[in-house]
């Protein structure tokens, strides 16, 4: 894989004092040729590893670095850097915002529109549409509606007009008068690039002018994903990219390329087939990921100034004995939001990546879990037992959350105490241990 690739790479400059113009075009090499293998376009990794080599050389050895320590640092911002610096929103200005979706039959626009609608649903103050536009297969209709359906948002739909242009004007009249903010015009593909999508794409483009029009590509198709890119931007001035598939193990070299051939940023990232399987795009967490290795050594200096080893023995108490509570779950969340985002501490860990998803913590689902338990009383917070139906209703309300908050959170916390028990059992110092070497 790329990130064991890298690993060598790396190793290479392991136990020299210096970086040098010697080992650090050994160690470059291995960069260019790992991102190739990544799909990276051979020319962009090319002009890529020459800066790093420019920073490189440029650049004294901190004392308290060693130079592949140094060498992960340079080439983990300038891929973060290529990759597009912040993450970028979409334009909600228009009243309503129209957006369009582009790309091939099966990159996911379908799926795609449907994240994002659930992702604009949650913020509450938008009232999503979805529209479909996909006039040659029914089927594709009735996906739509199934979407809107688990997701609990309006699908906009006529089989009987074949006019994608017309069906996207009749939507938005419909949105105006129902009150939706947004709309989401779900398109056609085809399977390659063809005359006939890209007219049809660019009408709709012209005549409705969306605020967003965002190109939808398939991450797993690799080196084909920029040419993609590449054609439907000769053709449309679309503002952003949607990377989708970027789960299991994806390479993640489309990313680099899409960047630095079409000049447009990604804007989201899809995950999975479910539908908060969404990602806002961004640029450095992208390349840790690239990287694979994960930034171990700052994650370890980070952990050892906070961890509290007094605390971190009565917890493990507490666990050997079953009494582990949500005042102590609180503690640890304070603890762990000390360290940093719990995303970007998962990221720091090797493999940790795909962990992180099944359990599904996001920084802001912190507030909600600490608003939760504090409208818990002292007794449920050490006996999470008793909190019976009422009990869940009367702290859903407390916390202004909901019933299905309370009990994601009770199902995280009998799921953490579960892993910290298992660390408990040498798991945890093995860990520990392996990050330190
Ligand atoms: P469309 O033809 O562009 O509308 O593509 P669809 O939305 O119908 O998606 C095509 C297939 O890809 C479906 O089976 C989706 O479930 C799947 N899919 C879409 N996005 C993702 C993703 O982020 N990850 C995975 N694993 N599958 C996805
Ligand atoms: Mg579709």
């Amino acid at each position: 894989s790329l990130s064991d690739k890298l690993d060598k790479a790396f190793h290479v400059l392991k136990g020299h004092g210096q970086i040098t113009e010697v080992n650090v075009a050994e160690t470059l090499k291995e960069v260019r040729r790992a991102l190739v293998d990544a799909d990276v376009n051979f020319k962009i990794a090319k002009n890529f590893t020459n800066t790093v080599k420019e920073k490189a050389l440029g650049q004294d050895v901190l004392n308290t670095l060693k130079p592949n320590q140094m060498m992960v640092k340079i080439v983990k911002d300038e891929l973060t850097e290529l990759m597009g610096g912040d993450a970028e929103g979409v334009d909600l200005s228009g009243q309503p915002s129209v957006i369009l979706m582009s790309g091939l039959q099966g990159s996911g626009k379908t799926t795609f529109s449907g994240k994002l609608a659930n992702f604009l649903k949650n913020k509450k103050t938008k009232k999503p549409l979805l529209v479909a536009c996909d006039v040659y297969r029914p089927a594709a209709i009735d996906q739509l509606h199934v979407v809107g359906e688990q997701i609990n948002v309006d699908v906009f739909s006529n089989k009987e007009e074949k006019n994608p242009v017309k069906i996207a004007e009749a939507a938005i009249a419909h949105a105006k008068e129902n009150g939706h903010n947004v709309v989401i015009l779900d398109t056609a593909g085809r399977l390659a690039i063809d005359e006939q999508m890209m007219n049809e794409i660019s009408e709709i483009h012209q005549t409705i002018k969306p605020q967003e029009t965002l190109f939808v590509v398939d991450a797993m198709t690799g080196q084909d994903a920029v040419n993609t890119a590449k054609a439907f931007n000769d053709v449309l001035d679309f503002n952003g990219v949607i990377l989708t598939k970027l789960d299991g193990d994806t390479r993640g070299g489309a990313a680099i390329s899409i960047k630095s051939v079409v000049d447009k940023p990604i804007k989201f990232i899809g995950t999975g087939e479910k539908m908060d399987a969404i990602d806002v795009f961004h640029p450095s967490r992208m390349a840790d990921r690239i990287l694979g290795m994960g930034d171990v050594v700052s994650l370890v200096e980070r952990a050892q100034e906070q961890y509290d080893e007094e605390e971190a023995r009565k917890i493990q108490k507490k666990i050997a004995k079953n009494k582990f509570g949500f005042d102590d779950f609180l503690k640890q969340i304070q603890q762990v939001k000390k360290m940093g985002s719990m995303k970007d501490l998962m990221g720091m860990i090797p493999g940790a990546g795909k962990m992180m998803k099944n359990m599904d913590i996001d920084d802001d689902a912190f507030k909600h879990i600490e608003a939760i338990i504090h409208s818990m009383t002292p007794d449920e917070r050490s006996n999470p037992n008793v909190i019976n139906a009422s009990r869940k209703r009367r702290i859903g309300k407390g916390s202004g959350t909901s019933v299905q908050e309370v009990n994601q959170l009770l199902k995280q916390f009998t799921q953490m105490s579960k892993m910290m028990k298992m660390m408990q059992g040498g798991g945890g110092k093995k860990m520990m241990q392996m990050m330190k070497n």
